[in-house]
């Protein structure tokens, strides 16, 4: 697809969003299902708690029901016909547990009362008075009432009377054939019996139908005023996670389930945590991917554009030194020369042109033996001196031409040998003159401004300084231009055409000697390159690897 040229410049971004907003979308999208899965787990984990509870209270529920259905529902006859003795024997045959009295109450008499049942000698006596005998007659009272006044009973149901927790009763009406009812049977439970025997066998087929691996639960048993009458181990000290009162007898208890280690909905949210964590370092990975790609890419493009560039303006480089040596080698052969002096100068200008050509060229030649790392140094001990004013004086008469005036400081004072590359050092300095001349000569409007070289000794090292009063260089460009195909394209250096090489190859030059390179500038004062020698010492390498490390290439000097 074709973006329209407006938009290309931001491509990448336009590619980093288009995968950006999905990614989000789905996050978000991932997020939320996750909550709503946290939800809907710690919701299931729950009904399958209350699940267990209910189980426990079933069992509870049955176990009480059909003791009571098989042992209280007596024959009418029993009441009726006075047949009590045969009562005492079908108590006594199908025996009970979890009760501490059974007892009968026949309405056919005003002065009728409970008789409680002795298992001793399996027969009924009347009782003593006690609190247990009034929580019976409580119990029985509604019945004699509807049995006094004639009344009908369509379904017998078994009645549970708990309003005196001391004594609950179950309570079985027993009516005739005609539907009266003539008489009750009842018992009373043992408490005991139920905390110390049935909730434990009912806790524990419970148990062992739950699937409780991960979580170890505890339950427990408080009473009406919340003491804990029954736990299966140590309690947390955290709230129960489910509770449920018990639904035939003992209504006014409570069962309650936790679990040992941690709760249903911690794990649940540790579970939305690590998914949403693990989403999050997907997302962070994948984006991280993309930005890499980006910036890949994106450099990839500024170089191509780079070498582009680089070969527009080596191309006018070339070209325009070599028409200038054209005019006058043809003015020369024509004899179209003013004296000898005019030939002296037109001499002077097809040295000086070809000696840029020779430079630019070996620029070229370099860049291309370094790449492929095929470059090599060749260090002798040498008098840095000597090599800078051999390069100044090859120099000198560009200089002179260009219309500068070069200041050498520091000359006169001796400095210690070292061991360089005289023709690599050469050619690092030349590079930064001709880059003195060419970003100064726009500048000064009647082309005059002083270039010093100075050459002093700092500590073990040996500084060449190049110091121009030119346009300077931006703060945040002085890292880069010592990159390959580097220029700064802002300003002024618009109109100056260059490679984009020549700091690349000082830097190359200087890191092989060991040494570093610094430029310190302001826009519109000027600049100072600084090339830092290590003096000779004896471990001082003869000669240097085929080519810097890559990344001593892509480094930026210190600036
Ligand atoms: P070029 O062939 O473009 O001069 P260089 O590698 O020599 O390549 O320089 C890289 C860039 O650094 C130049 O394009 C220019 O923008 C900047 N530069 C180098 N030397 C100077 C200087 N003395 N004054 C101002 N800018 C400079």
């Amino acid at each position: 697809m074709r973006l329209p040229p407006a938009l290309k410049r931001y491509t990448q971004w336009i590619g980093f969003t288009a995968v950006l907003i999905p990614l989000l979308v789905l996050l978000a999208l991932q997020y939320r299902s996750l909550a709503r899965l946290d939800q809907t787990a710690t919701l299931v984990h729950k009904a399958g708690l209350n699940n267990f509870l209910e189980a426990v209270t079933t069992d509870v529920d049955y176990f009480y029901r059909t003791n009571a259905e098989r042992v209280l529902d007596l024959p009418a006859a029993v009441f009726t016909q006075d047949q009590l003795a045969k009562a005492a024997f079908h108590f006594k045959k199908k025996g009970v547990e979890g009760v501490k009295r059974l007892f009968v109450e026949r309405f056919q008499n005003e002065d009728d009362h409970p008789l409680y049942f002795n298992p001793s000698c399996a027969t009924f006596q009347p009782p003593l008075w006690s609190p247990e005998l009034r929580a019976v007659y409580v119990a029985s009272s509604p019945w004699r009432i509807l049995a006094n006044k004639g009344g009908r009973l369509e379904r017998v149901r078994l009645m549970v009377e708990e309003k005196d927790p001391d004594y609950r009763i179950l309570l079985y009406p027993i009516t005739d054939d005609s539907s009266r009812v003539v008489g009750v049977a009842g018992m009373v439970l043992d408490e005991d019996y139920f905390r110390d025997h049935v909730l434990p066998e009912a806790v524990k087929q419970s148990l062992a139908t739950f699937d409780s691996s991960d979580m170890e639960p505890i339950v427990s048993v408080a009473d009406a005023k919340g003491r804990i009458v029954y736990t299966n181990g140590p309690l947390p000290g955290r709230r129960m996670e489910v509770q449920k009162p018990f639904s035939l007898v003992f209504t006014d208890w409570t069962i309650g389930l936790a679990s040992r280690h941690t709760t249903p909905a911690v794990v649940a949210r540790r579970n939305f945590l690590l998914n949403v964590g693990l989403s999050a370092a997907l997302a962070t990975v994948l984006v991280g991917g993309v930005l890499l790609a980006l910036r890949t890419a994106s450099r990839e493009m500024k170089l191509s554009r780079m070498k582009n560039e680089f070969v527009s303006n080596v191309s006018h480089e070339l070209r325009t030194p070599l028409a200038s040596i054209r005019v006058f080698a043809e003015f020369l052969r024509l004899g179209r020369v003013d004296g000898p002096e005019k030939a002296r100068e037109y001499g002077e200008y097809i040295e000086t042109e070809s000696r840029r050509l020779t430079q630019l060229v070996n620029n070229i030649l370099d860049f291309a033996s370094i790449e492929s790392g095929r470059k090599t140094y060749h260090f002798e001990r040498c008098d840095v001196r000597e090599v800078v004013c051999g390069t100044l004086k090859t120099f000198g008469v560009r200089l002179r031409q260009s219309g500068f005036d070069i200041v050498l400081q520091g000359a006169e004072t001796p400095l210690p040998p070292a061991r360089i590359d005289a023709g690599a050092i050469a050619q690092s300095l030349s590079n930064l003159l001709d880059n003195a001349v060419k970003y100064s000569n726009l500048k000064s409007a009647n082309g005059k401004t002083d270039i010093t070289v100075s050459l002093r000794r700092d500590g073990d090292w040996i500084v060449i300084s190049v110091i121009d009063q030119g346009i300077g260089i931006p703060r945040d460009e002085q890292r880069k231009i010592f990159d390959r195909f580097h220029r700064v394209s802002t300003g002024l250096v618009h109109d100056v055409k260059g490679s984009g090489l020549g700091l690349s190859i000082v830097r190359h030059i200087v890191d092989a000697h060991r040494g570093r390179v610094t430029v310190e500038s302001r826009p519109g004062e000027g600049s100072t390159f600084s090339i830092h020698l290590p003096i000779d010492s004896p471990n001082a390498p003869d000669t240097q690897p085929l080519a810097a490390p890559a990344e001593a290439r892509e480094r930026p000097s210190e600036a």
